[in-house]
C-alpha cells in the first residue's frame, strides 16, 4: 500500500486506487467534496491573459482610414483650419471609441455565451449519481462516463464496459481506443495507459466509471496547455467580406477625391487650401468608416438576444445563415415533445393493463379495464420489475418533498413504474450487482446487462425497441417455463400501442450460467425470452405546436427525424401539426433509395423513423441538394457529422452529449423547438437590421459627399462648407448610424419566406434603394440652397438651411428604413422605438445647438434659422420619405403581381 502511493495511478490497482485517493467506491460525501474543491481550487485551466483596455484602444487606431484621416488632421493643421483639424480629430476618436466599445461589448456577450455552455460531469455522491459543474469536481470524485462526453478531469477507470476514447488531442491519434481498468506499467507512455480517461478526450462508445486523480492544470491536458481557447473574436465571413469592401470603397473614394481635386484646381482653378479641405471633407463624408463597428454591434446584440432565447451561437457566422433556415429537421423526444415520460401501458402475454399517476411520483395504480389490480397477484410482474430495475442506468430519488430521477426520463419512467409495482429497484440492485452491459446505442437500440444475486444465480437483461428484441428472443417467458412466441401477435400489439402516440419498449430476460461474468451480442442471439411491453407517453409540447405553425408561416418546414417507431412518430407529428404526418419513411426504407430518389422522396416526406444518426448525414444532402438551407438537432456522439454538415448544425443543451455539442453551432440551453423557431425568428431580425444599417449609412454618406463633388465638378459656390459637412457627418453616425442597429423584428418577418441560399447582402432592391437615396440629398440639399439664395437670404443662412436639411432628410431616411420590408405608415412605425427616438433627440439638439448658439455659429458659420424655414426643411425632409414610401409601395405591388400566391 505504502509502495502504491508512490505508483503513478496507473499502474496502481483499483482496489489500491481508491484508498490512495481517500475515495469510496460509492463516491466522495458532498461535505468532502466540499472541504477537497476549498484546498485544490476549481478544476479549470487558467484562462488565457487578456489584452490591457489601452492597448484595445490603441489597436483602434491602426487600420489605413485612420491614417488617412490624421494625415488630413495634419494637413488642415498645417493651413491653420483649426476647426476643420478638430473635427477630424472629433471623428478619429468617436470611431476609435465606438470600435473599442462594440469590441468590448462582443467580448462580453461571446463571454457570457461561452459560460453558459460550461460543461457538466455525472459523479457518484453520497452514493447517488449526480450532475455537477465540471469546475467542482475535485480528486477522489468518482465520474460516470457515457458515449459522447468529454472527460472531465484525468480519471484512474475502475470499471469499463466496451469503452472507447478518442485521445487526438493529447496523443494525435485518431482511432478511437479500447479502455480498460487493469493496471499498465508504471512507464507506459500516455498512448499506452489504457486504464486512464485523460481530461479533454471524448467517449466514442461504451461507458465506464473513474476515479478523478487529477483536476485542472494538475492533468496532462492542463500541463501542456494554453490549449483553451481564447474568446472567438466577433468576425463572421460577411463583416469580413463588408470590411473588405469598405476598404475598396474607401480606395475608390480616394481615386475620386484625387481625380476631383486636380478637376477642380485644373479646370475650374479654385484656391488649393480651399479645395483640399473640400476634398477631405467629400473622402470622409463618402468613407463609411463606423460601417464595421457598427454590424459588429448588430450581431453582438443578435447573440445577446439568442442567449436570452435560450439558443447560444457556439460559432458565430451561423448567425447571419439561422434566419435564412428553409427546413428544420428536428428530434422527437424531449424537442416536439416534453421528455417527461410515464408509462400508461404494460402488457404481458396475459393482460393488458393501464397505469395512473402524474409525473414521476411513483403513486398510482395498476389498472385492468378501469379496476385497480393488485401488482403481486401477478406473477408475470416480477421478472418485469427485476428487468426495468436493473436494465437500467437511471436514479429516481425525492428532492425536497419533490421526486426527480437522474438519468435518461425514459429509464427514469420505468423506475417509477417498478415503485408503482410494488418494487424497490435499490433494493433489487443491491441483491442482484450489475456484473457486465451492453450500453443503449441508437444503431442497435436495446440495451442488457448481466446481474448476478449473492446465491449463485446469473441473469440477461435486455430492454429495447420492439421490433429488434422480437427477432433477438427465440420464446415467450412464462411461469411454468419458456412458451411458444407468436411474433404477428405481438407485432399488432406494439403497432397499436405505437399508434396512440406511445413510445413502445419490449422487455425480455434470459437466465445463465453464474460462471458467466461478462456479456457480448453473442450471448443474446439463443435463449432470450419475451416478457412483455411497456407503452410510455411523452406529452407534445404547446409551444412546439405553435412554433411548427409559425414555421408554415414563414416558408420553414419541418421534418421529423427520430429513432422511434413509425407509428409513435407519425402520432406526434400530427399531435405537433407537422404536414402529412402519415407519409413516413423508416431507416430501412431510406436504406433502399438511391440518393436521386431520396432526393426527389424527401421533398413530401415529413417524418422519418427508426433512422439511425447515420441517415441523419443522408438526409442533411438530400435537403441541400435541393438548395434548402438546413438547420438539423442531434444530441448523441454519432450525430456530430450530420450536425457539422448541416447549415446549422442544433445540439441539445441539456440531453446532448458534449461530442454534440461541439459540432454544433446553436445549442438549445432548454432541448426545446420552440428555441429553433425563436432563433431563427432571431436570425431574420439580425440579418434585416444589417441591411437596414447598410441602407441607411451607404446613400447617407455617398448623398452627403454627392452633394460637394457636384459644386466641384461644377464650380458652384458649395451649399455646405466642408467643416459643416465635417460636422453632419459627425453628430450623425454617433446616433442614427446606431439606431437600427437595435432595431426589433419587422411586422410580418416570420410571414416571409426565407431568403435564398445564394442571395446577396447587397441585393439588386438595396442597391437600387442607396442610388435613389444618393440621389434625393443632392436634390433636396441645392432645392432648399437656391430657394434661399432666392429669397435674398445670406449665403451663411442658405448654407445652415442646406445642412439642416441633410440631417432632417437623414432622420426621415431612419424611420424609412425600419421597414424596409412592409410599410411605414403605420402607428406602430411611426411610434418608433425609444432608441430611434433618444438618436433623433440627440442629434437635434446637436443642430439646434449649431444653429442657434452664437460661439457655435462663429465656429461653423451659421445663421439662425427663422421658423417658417424650418418647416420648410421639415417639409423636405417629409417630402423625401414620401417619394422613397411611393417608390417602395410601387416594388411591392408589382412583386405582389407577379406572385399571385
Ligand atoms: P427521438 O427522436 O424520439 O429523440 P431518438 O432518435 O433519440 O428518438 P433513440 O434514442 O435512438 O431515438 O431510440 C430509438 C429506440 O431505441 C426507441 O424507440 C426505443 O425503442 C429504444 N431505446 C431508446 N432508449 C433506450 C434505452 N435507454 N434502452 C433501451 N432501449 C432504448
Amino acid at each position: 500500500m505504502l509502495n502504491d502511493a508512490r505508483k503513478p495511478p496507473h499502474a496502481c490497482l483499483p482496489e489500491d486506487i481508491l484508498a490512495q485517493y481517500r475515495s469510496e467506491a460509492d463516491g466522495l460525501s458532498s461535505e468532502e467534496a466540499k472541504v477537497r474543491l476549498a484546498a485544490q481550487g476549481p478544476n479549470r485551466l487558467p484562462a488565457p491573459p487578456r489584452r490591457h483596455p489601452f492597448l484595445r484602444l490603441l489597436a483602434q487606431f491602426n487600420n489605413a482610414l485612420i491614417y488617412m484621416l490624421l494625415g488630413s488632421a495634419g494637413i488642415t493643421a498645417l493651413l491653420q483650419h483649426w476647426i476643420d483639424t478638430g473635427v477630424i480629430l472629433a471623428v478619429v476618436l468617436i470611431n476609435a471609441l465606438l470600435g473599442f466599445i462594440q469590441e468590448g461589448r462582443a467580448e462580453q456577450a461571446m463571454e457570457a455565451v461561452r459560460r453558459m455552455l460550461a460543461p457538466m460531469a455525472t459523479v457518484l455522491r453520497n452514493g447517488q449519481r449526480q450532475a455537477v459543474s465540471a469546475v467542482e469536481l475535485v480528486t477522489g470524485d468518482i465520474v460516470l462516463l457515457e458515449a459522447g462526453d468529454r472527460v472531465p478531469a484525468d480519471l484512474r477507470l475502475l470499471n469499463c464496459h466496451s469503452l472507447r476514447m478518442q485521445e487526438a488531442i493529447l496523443t494525435g491519434e485518431s482511432v478511437a481506443v479500447g479502455k480498460s481498468s487493469s493496471a499498465v506499467d508504471a512507464e507506459a507512455a500516455l498512448g499506452d495507459r489504457s486504464c486512464m480517461a485523460y481530461s479533454g478526450t471524448l467517449v466514442s462508445s461504451g461507458q465506464g466509471r473513474g476515479l478523478v486523480v487529477a483536476t485542472g492544470s494538475e492533468t496532462e491536458i492542463g500541463r501542456i496547455s494554453g490549449l483553451l481557447s481564447s474568446v472567438e473574436p466577433l468576425v463572421t465571413p460577411l463583416l469580413r467580406q463588408i470590411s473588405e469592401f469598405a476598404r475598396w470603397l474607401t480606395l475608390l473614394i480616394l481615386v475620386i477625391s484625387a481625380l476631383v481635386l486636380l478637376f477642380g484646381y485644373f479646370i475650374h482653378h479654385h484656391p488649393f487650401a480651399d479645395l483640399f479641405m473640400a476634398v477631405v471633407a467629400l473622402a470622409v463624408a463618402a468613407i463609411p468608416e463606423g460601417l464595421p463597428a457598427v454590424l459588429t454591434i448588430t450581431l453582438a446584440i443578435g447573440v445577446q438576444a439568442m442567449a436570452k432565447h435560450h439558443a447560444i451561437v457556439r460559432r458565430l457566422p451561423a448567425i447571419e445563415t439561422i434566419g435564412a433556415v428553409s427546413v428544420i429537421c428536428t428530434d422527437k423526444t424531449g424537442t416536439l415533445t416534453s421528455n417527461e415520460m410515464m408509462v400508461t401501458t404494460l402488457m404481458t402475454d396475459l393482460h393488458h393493463y393501464r397505469l395512473t399517476g402524474s409525473g414521476y411520483a411513483p403513486e398510482g395504480h395498476l389498472q385492468q379495464d378501469d379496476a385497480i389490480i393488485e401488482p403481486h397477484a401477478d406473477a408475470w410482474l416480477e421478472p418485469i420489475a427485476a428487468v426495468i430495475s436493473l436494465c437500467n442506468d437511471a436514479c429516481l430519488h425525492k428532492l425536497d418533498g419533490r421526486w426527480n430521477i437522474e438519468g435518461d426520463p425514459m429509464e427514469g419512467a420505468l423506475l417509477v413504474l417498478a415503485r408503482k409495482l410494488g418494487r424497490n429497484d435499490d433494493a433489487l440492485r443491491r441483491s442482484w450487482p450489475r456484473i457486465d452491459a451492453i450500453p443503449f446505442d441508437a444503431s442497435h437500440r436495446y440495451m442488457a446487462t448481466l446481474n448476478h444475486d449473492h446465491r449463485q444465480h446469473a441473469c440477461i437483461y435486455v430492454k429495447g425497441a420492439p421490433e429488434v428484441l422480437l427477432e433477438l428472443c427465440s420464446g415467450q417467458w412464462h411461469p411454468d417455463g419458456p412458451a411458444r412466441l407468436d411474433r404477428e401477435h405481438w407485432r399488432q400489439r406494439y403497432e397499436a400501442i405505437a399508434a396512440e402516440g406511445q413510445r413502445v419498449l419490449a422487455l425480455a430476460m434470459k437466465p445463465v450460467s453464474h460462471e458467466r461474468t461478462a456479456l457480448a451480442f453473442d450471448d443474446l442471439e439463443d435463449g432470450l425470452l419475451l416478457l412483455g411491453l411497456v407503452g410510455l407517453i411523452d406529452p407534445t409540447r404547446p409551444e412546439a405546436i405553435s412554433a411548427v405553425a409559425q414555421c408554415r408561416q414563414a416558408g420553414v418546414s419541418v421534418k421529423m427525424i427520430t429513432g422511434d417507431h413509425a407509428g409513435t412518430a407519425t402520432a406526434i407529428a400530427r399531435q405537433a401539426g407537422l404536414e402529412k404526418p402519415e407519409t413516413v419513411l423508416t431507416g430501412a426504407d431510406l436504406d433502399q433509395l438511391s440518393d436521386g430518389e431520396l432526393m426527389v422522396a424527401i421533398k413530401t416526406t415529413n417524418v422519418f423513423a427508426r433512422t439511425s444518426p447515420e441517415h441523419k448525414l443522408r438526409l442533411v444532402m438530400a435537403l441541400q441538394a435541393n438548395s434548402m438551407i438546413v438547420a438539423m438537432t442531434g444530441d448523441g456522439v454519432n450525430d456530430a457529422p450530420a450536425l457539422k454538415r448541416a447549415d446549422i448544425g442544433i445540439a441539445m443543451g441539456r440531453s446532448g452529449s458534449e461530442a454534440a455539442k461541439e459540432a454544433a453551432d446553436l445549442v438549445l440551453a432548454d432541448d426545446n423547438f420552440a428555441t429553433i423557431v425563436a432563433a431563427v425568428r432571431e436570425g431574420r431580425r439580425v440579418y434585416d437590421n444589417l441591411r437596414k444599417v447598410i441602407g441607411w449609412t451607404l446613400p447617407t454618406s455617398s448623398g452627403e459627399a454627392l452633394t460637394v463633388i457636384i459644386a466641384l465638378l461644377l464650380g458652384t459656390t458649395l451649399p455646405v462648407t466642408p467643416v459643416q459637412i465635417l460636422w453632419v457627418n459627425l453628430i450623425t453616425a454617433i446616433t442614427l448610424g446606431l439606431a437600427l442597429a437595435f432595431e426589433p423584428l419587422e411586422a410580418r418577418t416570420m410571414q416571409r419566406p426565407p431568403r435564398r441560399r445564394k442571395e446577396p447582402l447587397l441585393t439588386g432592391t438595396l442597391a437600387w434603394h442607396i442610388v435613389l437615396v444618393s440621389s434625393l440629398f443632392p436634390c433636396g440639399v441645392y432645392g432648399i440652397f437656391s430657394y434661399a439664395l432666392d429669397q435674398g437670404y445670406s449665403i451663411e443662412l442658405a448654407r445652415t438651411m442646406a445642412i439642416n436639411t441633410l440631417v432632417v432628410m437623414e432622420i426621415f431616411h431612419l424611420f424609412f428604413m425600419r421597414n424596409f420590408y412592409t410599410t411605414s405608415l403605420t402607428p406602430r412605425a411611426i411610434a418608433g422605438t425609444p432608441i430611434v427616438w433618444l438618436t433623433v433627440v440627440l442629434v437635434t439638439l446637436g443642430q439646434f445647438a449649431v444653429t442657434y448658439l452664437p460661439l457655435l455659429q462663429r465656429l461653423f458659420g451659421t445663421e439662425a434659422v427663422p421658423f417658417t424655414d424650418g418647416l420648410v426643411i421639415i417639409g423636405i425632409g417629409a417630402a423625401s420619405f414620401v417619394i422613397i414610401e411611393l417608390e417602395k409601395q410601387l416594388r411591392l405591388r408589382w412583386a405582389q403581381l407577379r406572385s399571385p400566391k
